[in-house]
């Protein structure tokens, strides 16, 4: 039965499915960061998300909404390092801040999270859309979520992780001017942003367990 609304215990296992499909993307992360940078962004999503199954496991059933997305943000800047460590675990940390006072996750929650997670990268690392990063998933995502806040959560994460895959196949025309594939300069044409990969496996993640 697919999910209208998420209570803290879903929240919580939503976020163990995103740690998973993350943890067994490394090869496709490790590919997509091989082709444009040093091959490395698989395996600090995996450090990251392990960091963030364990810090789940210890979090008691009263935590709310918000902390359970923030604690999965710290647990990631704290265990990952490098660029991709501050701004997937901003991402979390920031999208949860935007979750206070929501007792769970419904459609609005979901455009407040991303809002909230997209505006904290870009505050953190400077980019705007076209620079060819995580942006460039993020912000289209973030963008459909707020038009969608009247629609039912399926329906909204379904267009959510469908405007995050056509940002990250938009990456691929794009020249990086930013993060360690700046330096290949056109001959970063043709290949899709590997942190963008990332937010699509993320999104992904969350459209499949919200529709399971
Ligand atoms: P590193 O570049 O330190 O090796 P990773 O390989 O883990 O880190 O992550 C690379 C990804 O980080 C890029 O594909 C891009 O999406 C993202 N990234 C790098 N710099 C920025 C930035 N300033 N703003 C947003 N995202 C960035
Ligand atoms: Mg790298």
């Amino acid at each position: 039965m697919p999910k209208t609304t998420l209570a803290p215990d879903h929240a919580k296992a939503m976020i163990l499915a995103v740690a998973d499909a993350v943890i067994a993307a490394e090869p496709y992360l490790s590919e997509a960061d091989r082709n444009l940078g040093d091959g490395d962004h698989g395996l600090g999503m995996q450090r990251g998300f392990t960091a963030v199954k364990e810090k789940i496991g210890t979090l008691g059933a009263e935590e709310a909404i918000d902390k359970i997305f923030s604690a999965a943000g710290m647990a990631m800047i704290s265990s990952m390092g490098g660029a991709s460590g501050a701004l997937f675990g901003t991402l979390f940390r920031d999208g949860g801040k935007a979750l206070a006072g929501r007792a769970d996750l419904d459609a609005a929650g979901l455009a407040a999270f991303l809002r909230g997670a997209c505006d904290g990268v870009q505050a953190r690392g400077k980019a705007q859309p076209g620079d060819k990063t995580m942006v460039d998933a993020l912000h289209p995502a973030a963008a459909r979520a707020a038009e969608l806040t009247g629609l039912s959560l399926p329906e909204a994460i379904d267009a959510v992780a469908a405007a995050a895959e056509a940002g990250r196949e938009a990456s691929k025309a794009m020249i990086a001017t930013l993060g360690r594939a700046k330096t290949l300069g056109e001959a970063s044409i043709g290949h899709p942003d590997a942190g963008a990969c990332s937010v699509v496996v993320i999104l992904g993640a969350m459209r499949e367990y919200i529709n399971a």
